[in-house]
């Protein structure tokens, strides 16, 4: 049995202040993720520093931003009135992720720090440069079926598991950050990276930060949204891949328009040469077809995987055709 301490606190500032003591302490907060890592041996922190009762669970609109506490729950932004009127993107992909049951705990934040589920990062007897960096990655060449088709290296092909953060970076949502020094501020697009090759490095929050809270700028795209996601059954199961698709349309036109992919890179994939080539252009079926198209340059398969490369531009054609027919 491997020992932690366990400290709860009801404060951001004291939170910091005890991660700052520590390098090897962790927030807890629904623990869906973290826990599983815990008992499987993957990680192993000295301290638990649960954070459940620090109110950062607000979900509001102040002026022409829509604000979520980091420590929100994911039922409770699927189910919020403003979510569900404004930002259906969102409330759609929460929606279609993990079980009601796990939604219950599971908080915006740590939705965003969860981990791939590659089940070599989670077997510890494999190698895996994602949990011991240098041992090699076990899907390059073996089961890679869940795996990435963009942005890999030849470190680590894993995807980020998240439907939430597939709708996020669509939104151009921006992440405010807080140390013991103040509060920094990034874009949704920049928090996770790429593997290159420090692929044990999932996102950019520094070790002695915490995620305070989301802002997302009030936006028309909510009548023409759609989320998609294929996967391989209906219910809790990972996106083998799934679209973000928000379209504001005006005289048959393509105003403005938000494209992202799940299930495809390490990090959520934005698809803007695609946005940009339907910008201003018909939402024809010739067009959406065209930007799939361009959607997958650069795309490479590993083997098992290589269905995506038809199950992506397929998915994209689909959910830009369904987000459209809701007008
Ligand atoms: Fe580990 Fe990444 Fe390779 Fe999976 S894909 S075995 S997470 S290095």
């Amino acid at each position: 049995m491997i020992n932690f301490q366990y400290l709860r606190t009801t404060t951001a500032k004291s939170a910091l202040a005890l991660l700052s003591k520590d390098k090897n302490s962790k927030f807890l907060a629904g623990g869906t993720n973290l826990i599983d890592l815990m008992k499987r041996g993957v990680t192993a922190p000295e301290k638990l520093v649960d954070i459940n009762h620090v109110p950062l669970k607000q979900i509001e609109q102040i002026g022409d931003k829509i604000v979520i506490g980091a420590l929100a729950s994911n039922t409770a932004v699927a189910e919020n009135a403003i979510i569900k009127e404004k930002l259906p993107l969102l409330a759609m992909a929460l929606n279609a992720g993990a079980s009601a049951q796990l939604r219950n705990v599971a908080t915006v934040g740590g939705n965003m720090m969860q981990r791939t589920r590659c089940g070599y990062f989670y077997d510890t007897e494999m190698p895996c440069n994602k949990r011991q960096p240098g041992s090699g990655c076990g899907a390059l060449g073996g089961f890679n079926r869940m795996h990435a088709i963009f942005g890999t290296s030849d470190k680590c092909i894993a995807v980020h598991p998240s439907d939430m953060c597939v709708a996020l970076i669509a939104l151009d949502t921006i992440v405010v950050l807080a140390s013991v020094k103040g509060e920094r501020k990034i874009s949704f697009k920049d928090f996770h990276r790429l593997a290159g090759d420090t692929p044990q490095l999932d996102n950019n929050l520094k070790a002695d930060e915490m995620i305070i809270r989301l802002e997302i700028s009030v936006n028309n795209l909510a009548k023409n949204s759609y989320y998609l996601k294929v996967r391989d059954r209906a219910s809790y199961a990972f996106a083998l891949v799934s679209v973000a698709a928000g379209m504001e349309i005006s005289n048959n036109k393509i105003t403005a328009i938000r494209l992202a992919m799940g299930g495809v890179a390490h990090k959520p994939w934005r698809l803007t040469a695609s946005e940009d080539f339907l910008k201003g252009k018909e939402p024809s079926i010739e067009n959406f077809k065209q930007a799939a198209k361009l959607a997958m340059t650069g795309a490479k398969g590993f083997g098992e995987n290589d269905f995506k490369l038809q199950m992506a531009p397929n998915s994209i054609i689909e959910a830009l055709t369904v987000a459209k027919s809701k007008a």
